[in-house]
């Protein structure tokens, strides 16, 4: 066989000759059969066409050149194999014909089952099977016609497009004609009689006979899994698992084994381990006397895979046997479908199982414990998605709760709140107290305030780039999108689900993780690895796989890493919370918070100073204040780096809205009241309107134009740290200055610092760093003249994004960016994960640069590209010292630094 393919194209490969690494080429499902072949385990004999193949026949519509004649020569030698000839009308071989992509893309292609099978061979087929066995020729019968309906029906749904409920009804009428539910009770008259009502359907829909000819028969299945490669659903599910549009399905041909040959025939699902906990046992369901899809397809009820012990024992130990060396093998959980044919086992698929986060990490840890992996491996494994969804809070689904309806877990977490249907409403009853649910078809930009007032979004439109996904991933909020069992009625306020109607005001809970949605109010219970995290669950104590699963891998996570982790924190409890989480240090500790509430007075003040020394002795009184902050944050992070960001936000933003002054002057005067204060103050308000206030006087602009301002806040440091150090604690402070453009800008703020510095520092031993943040795309570009006078470059990652974009963050991404990922202009927010070609090489130009200019230069990043995975690993790539995140991303980012050392750098063998 091998010989007569010299030919360029390799487009078929017999099992034989494939293995598990050749998915991409073979796919998924036939790499594996070929890998079991090899591993000799009991396979049907069949052969691969290739992905190759599928890509050359969607390109132009029609089988590439030399497709046929491999397939005729493989079929040959099959038919050889079997000593039986395809659709032989005395004994007819029969195959199943089989998508299989490189990325699973679970029953979204089409498979072909029975094919070979027409009014001659299923004769043939029974006379054999009664022949074979000492069993009834009714039974035989009734198993060849049962094969032969299987056949039309899934060749004319998936080949000729006939509907499918055509045939389900036909067959509900046959079996209300007998008066049962169970296909099991239709006899060989009754399915013969099934067959010729479902050669009519197909008629009535194709306009020709069922096709007789096996071969065409066979062609025929080969072009539709061709085809369903760009089935509609199939194009969804890629888009929205980001699988590549362009790799093309494989096509399994296989010779037929039958588990619907009688009571000792059967077929099954199994996972090697629980795919929910990663609990180690045997997990699965068997239904006797099936075909197929039975099993998955609910229409009898599958049997534990135990009980298949006390009906096969002798089948039951051989799978657990082939399960045992499936995982020795692949080491790690596989999932596996298998039929036993007349007590003889077969193994139809097998594959790496898709696994929840917290089995993800417990089968990690048990693989190491087994010898099968090491720590490296077992971190390669996890990731900080599965891991941050472990943060979350869950429900206890202990007892009766069952979820009415299943949508996408579009932003996870979980939230229980009252129905509401309008975005107005749902501000209302948030702004009474309440906790909502924002149900609606789909969003839109003007459900935003909504949004934000509700506890979650439940929509029964869209997928994980709708807009409701993707404003609600923004802003941290639990969102089920696409639910579409739900049918929302807005005018009348309620939505149908299941035959409930759920009327506004009614409570419902979402589940942004698995996208369950439940009626009524499901009770929320605490993550163990947040506990864990807390230092509340001892994981050398605690008998909870998970937890311990966690602590190993992350203690290994902590070892490999080369990137430190810090935390933007701006309190002490925030600092002290973060410091269990593992954070080294702070990244960004923002000043602004230290102008609020009470302190908002003396912001006026500074704002209305008429002249230096009113300016001055506002400044004075904030000046106790910032230092007392400072003190608090610095004992917390004793011995631990602290970066601190002089103010940035543009002053007018502590002073009260326009309108509201307006207002408040308009009643004061009517009233006669004095109205000098507030009239200065509008005054002001009005002479600093910016139109573009994120590109106005901020930052460091501040520090230029408001004399003492800085002056202030680096003193209020200074102070801090000494009095910290004197107490016996160690502060290390590094003073960092905003929107920097222009190293003349940080040589200005510099001089005046270092001046304030020394005098208050004097010999107490404390250092003061100084150094800036780069956010303005100018300073990435100018980095080695910026590097002259910072001792530390920040990136500020959410400005550079904004301006390297032109994006102002809180305009566009309620507006388009939902449009822009629709459209594959990004794949995900470049606010969530960084851009690496644009801001990421801007990233990059000024890491070289600025340490070419100082090595000793530290290079960190601050802003929530800190906490996203993608950009962490960038971030290592880069070569940057440390990464800053919300202390409930500091887990994430450590798990996350080391998985990039130990995938940039390659395995060590600790
Ligand atoms: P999917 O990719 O949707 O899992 P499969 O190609 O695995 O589709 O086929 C679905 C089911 O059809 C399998 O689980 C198996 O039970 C059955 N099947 C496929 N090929 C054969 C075969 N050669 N003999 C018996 N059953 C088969
Ligand atoms: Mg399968
Ligand atoms: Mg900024």
């Amino acid at each position: 066989m091998a010989k007569q393919e010299t030919v360029e194209h390799k487009y078929v490969y017999a099992f034989a000759e494939g293995n598990k690494d050749l998915k991409e080429l073979l796919g998924g499902k036939g790499a594996n059969l070929a890998e079991m072949t090899n591993l000799g385990l009991p396979v049907p004999p069949g052969f691969t066409i290739t992905t190759e193949a599928c890509k050359a026949y969607l390109a132009t519509r029609e089988e590439p050149d030399g497709l046929a004649d491999q397939i005729a020569a493989h079929l040959a030698s099959l038919e050889q194999a079997m000593g039986k000839r395809l659709g032989d009308p005395e004994d007819p071989l029969l195959v199943s014909v089989r998508s299989g992509a490189k990325f699973s893309m679970p029953g979204m292609m089409e498979t072909v089952l029975n094919v070979g099978l027409n009014d001659r061979s299923v004769q043939g087929l029974a006379r054999q099977a009664s022949g074979a066995h000492a069993q009834t020729s009714g039974g035989a019968d009734r198993f060849a016609w049962d094969s032969y309906r299987r056949l039309i029906q899934m060749f004319g749904k998936t080949v000729c497009e006939v509907p499918g409920e055509e045939f389900e009804h036909a067959l509900d009428d046959a079996k209300r004609a007998k008066g049962t539910h169970d296909d099991l009770d239709l006899d060989a008259d009754d399915l013969r009689g099934l067959v010729d009502a479902y050669k009519k359907i197909f008629f009535k829909h194709t306009g020709r006979e069922f096709p007789q000819e096996p071969r065409e028969q066979l062609d025929l299945a080969i072009r539709a899994v061709f085809e369903s490669w760009n089935a509609e659903r199939a194009v969804l599910y890629r888009r929205q698992e980001r699988i590549p549009a362009d790799l093309g399905t494989a096509v399994n041909v296989v010779a037929m084994v039958f588990g619907n040959l009688g009571p000792d025939s059967g077929t099954g699902v199994a996972f090697t381990r629980d795919p929910a906990s990663g609990a180690q046992g045997i997990y699965g369901d068997y239904l006797a006397n099936a075909q197929g899809e039975d099993v998955v397809a609910g229409i009898r009820n599958t049997v534990p895979l135990q009980e298949l012990e006390r009906l096969d024992k002798k089948s039951y130990d051989e799978l657990l046997g082939i399960m045992a060396r499936l995982e020795g093998h692949y080491r790690d959980l596989c999932d596996i479908e298998f039929t036993i044919e007349r007590g003889k086992l077969w193994m139809l698929q097998t594959r790496v199982g898709k696994r929840t986060a917290a089995a993800a990490f417990v089968i990690a840890g048990q693989l190491v414990d087994e010898g099968l992996i090491d720590l490296d491996e077992a971190l390669h494994r996890v990731n900080g998605a599965q891991l941050a969804q472990l943060m979350f809070p869950r429900f206890r689904l202990d007892h009766e709760f069952q979820p009415v309806a299943k949508g996408i877990g579009a932003s996870p977490g979980a939230a229980s709140g009252k129905v509401v249907f309008t975005s107005a409403r749902a501000v209302e009853l948030a702004a009474e107290g309440e906790s909502v649910i924002l149900v609606r078809r789909e969003t839109n930009p003007d459900d935003l305030n909504g949004m934000i007032a509700a506890q979650g979004i439940l929509t029964s439109r869209g997928g994980k780039t709708s807009h409701a996904a993707v404003v609600a991933r923004g802003m941290g909020k639990t969102c089920v999108s696409g639910a579409d069992e739900i049918e929302v009625n807005v005018p009348q306020r309620r939505f149908v689900v299941g035959g409930q109607t759920v009327v506004e005001g009614d409570v419902v809970s979402i589940d942004g993780t698995t996208g369950k949605v439940y009626l009524g109010e499901v009770p929320v219970m605490p993550s163990e690895v947040v506990q864990y995290f807390e230092g509340s669950l001892d994981p050398e104590h605690v008998d909870n796989p998970l937890v311990r699963a966690v602590h190993r891998i992350m203690s290994h996570a902590d070892a490999r890493r080369r990137l430190a982790v810090r935390t933007n924190a701006d309190t002490g409890a925030d600092a002290a919370r973060a410091r269990r989480f593992g954070a080294e240090g702070i990244g960004l500790c923002r000043t602004e918070h230290m102008f609020l509430g009470d302190r908002r007075e003396l912001v006026e003040r500074l704002i209305l100073a008429r002249d230096n020394t009113e300016r001055e002795a506002a400044l004075a009184a904030l000046l106790p204040l910032q230092r007392a902050d400072f003190e608090e944050i610095f004992r917390e992070m004793d011995g631990m780096p602290v970066t601190v960001r002089l103010i940035d936000p543009p002053l007018h933003e502590f002073l009260p809205p326009l309108e509201q002054l307006a207002v408040n002057v308009a009643v004061a005067q009517e009233r006669g009241e004095d109205v000098a204060q507030e009239e200065a103050l509008l005054a002001a308000v009005r002479r600093m309107h910016e139109e573009n206030p994120m590109l106005g006087l901020r930052g460091v602009r501040l520090g230029l134009v408001i004399p003492g301002l800085f002056a202030m806040q680096v003193r209020a440091i200074a102070e801090a740290a000494v009095t910290v150090t004197r107490s016996g604690a160690v502060a290390r402070p590094e003073i960092m200055v905003p929107l920097v453009g222009a190293v003349q800008e940080l040589e200005t703020v510099r001089a005046e610092a270092e001046k304030i510095i020394a005098e208050v520092v004097g010999d107490s031993g404390v250092e003061v760093l100084i150094g800036t943040m780069i956010e303005v795309p100018r300073a990435a570009l100018t980095a080695g003249q910026i590097a002259e006078a910072a001792q530390f470059f920040s990136f500020g990652t959410n400005d550079l994004t904004q301006m390297g974009w032109g994006f102002s963050r809180d305009d566009v991404e309620g507006a388009f960016f939902w449009r822009y990922l629709e459209l594959g202009i990004f794949g995900i927010s470049p606010f969530e994960s960084i851009d690496r070609d644009g801001v990421g090489r801007l990233v990059r130009i000024a890491a070289e640069e600025g340490r070419a200019a100082r090595p000793e230069l530290k290079l960190g990043v601050c802003g929530e590209h800190g906490g996203d995975p993608e950009s962490v690993h960038f971030f290592h790539e880069v070569g940057l010292d440390y990464v800053s995140c919300s202390p409930f991303r500091v887990p994430v980012a450590r798990l996350e630094a080391g998985r990039a050392a130990v995938e940039t750098d390659g395995s060590d063998s600790r």
